[in-house]
């Protein structure tokens, strides 16, 4: 089961101290998320395949016809928050406000609701674990917001496949991103700059030993122009630079050697039965 999904934010929604959290600033950019998702629309529909989108609420006010393109081409719509907030960042006041805000904006566009969300960076850990409770209380069923591989406060690690995460009086369904162990640490390698630095063998390796795999890119990881907007140092510019002139031709690479669903179609074929289940309330893994 792998699963296709988008984060769909523009080229300065990255976490770096220059651009994070200055709505004022974003507005006189120059920006390119549309016609990097129209890119991405565009290939999708070349390969007859569907994808979930997470998209930034500030993105769908300023480019409402936006996410109704997505929509109205069958694509499923979830929520990646209003301001691309890191939670740990926030507070529970201020997590529910931005999550109710990119909710509503949302629903009110497609006219459907909203049950999937991503936290902005991966950015759930041990100490916002509160945050599922405010998820649920506003709707929200699945969610994708975990590396896995990770300590989480309960006992064992996030697990390489779909979990339950069970609150009080209430379950949500989490899809963690895969990675790998590579020395101490945990590394990506299906999604966004870890999709576009390491060779193409490489991820079709892992795939072909997984049986899940959750994929996740940005408009700006297919967009070999982004370097020209970013004005930062060097490092940063070739952080977000590196591996746009191909990574194009490895994503289609990918669709062609693997078959891929939305996070709709993966709850349905995914055996819930055998999940893993974390305690929210007293951190306990109860299998
Ligand atoms: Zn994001």
């Amino acid at each position: 089961m792998h699963i296709l999904s988008f984060d769909i934010e523009d080229w300065f929604h990255i976490f770096h101290p220059a651009y994070e959290n200055q709505p004022d600033l974003w507005n006189s950019l120059t920006n390119r998320v549309e016609q990097n998702t129209k890119w991405v629309l565009d290939f999708l529909a070349r390969h007859q395949l569907k994808a979930t989108f997470f998209c930034l609420g500030w993105v769908a006010d300023k480019y409402p016809h936006l996410i109704r393109s997505i929509y109205e081409e069958g694509h499923e719509i979830a929520a990646h928050s209003y301001l691309h907030n890191k939670v740990k960042n926030l507070n529970p006041d201020s997590f529910y406000v931005d999550t109710k805000r990119v909710v509503d904006i949302l629903e009110n566009l497609i006219g459907s609701k909203i049950i999937t969300y991503r936290s902005p960076g991966f950015s759930m850990g041990k100490s916002t674990l509160w945050a599922f409770e405010i998820l649920h209380e506003l709707g929200i069923e699945n969610d994708s917001s975990f590396k896995s591989g990770l300590h989480m406060g309960f006992s064992g690690r996030i697990p390489n496949e779909p979990f339950i995460l069970k609150g009080n009086g209430f379950v949500i369904r989490e899809f963690p991103t895969r990675t790998f162990n590579f020395f101490f640490g945990h590394l990506i390698y299906s999604g966004s700059g870890y999709f576009r630095v390491y060779p193409y063998s490489f991820v079709k390796n892992m795939f072909r030993s997984s049986t899940y795999e959750m994929v996740y890119y940005h408009p700006r990881d297919f967009d070999n122009g982004i370097h020209k907007y970013l004005n930062n140092h060097p490092l940063i510019k070739l952080r977000y630079r590196i591996g746009t002139n191909s990574s194009r031709l490895k994503l289609e690479k990918l669709v062609n050697d693997f078959e891929f669903v939305t996070m709709e179609k993966a709850i349905d074929q995914f055996n819930w039965e055998k999940a893993k289940v974390f305690d929210l309330v007293n951190g306990e893994n109860n299998k």
